[in-house]
């Protein structure tokens, strides 16, 4: 899931906290892992390992929050 999808979710409300049930407001420290490996060739290969972001509810009266690579898993169609 990219930023820009995870950043899209929030704005559509279709990402919801497990805890209250109301829509996700904010993300913090969003990271793409990439490893990056030269084989003996000089070839560079770039491979993207997965991502990581802070879930932030933000609703009132719920402090919900999670670090998780899978941000897709709190996204409701
Ligand atoms: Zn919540």
């Amino acid at each position: 899931m990219s930023l820009q999808a995870i950043k899209d979710a929030i704005a559509n409300k279709k990402m919801i906290c497990p805890k209250c049930k109301g829509s996700i407001q904010q993300f913090d420290k969003y990271a793409n892992t990439i490893d990056a490996v030269r084989d003996g060739f000089n070839v560079l290969e770039i491979d993207s390992r997965g991502e990581r972001v802070t879930l932030i509810c933000g609703n009132e009266g719920c402090s919900w929050k999670e670090r998780t690579e899978y941000p897709m898993e709190f996204v409701e169609d």
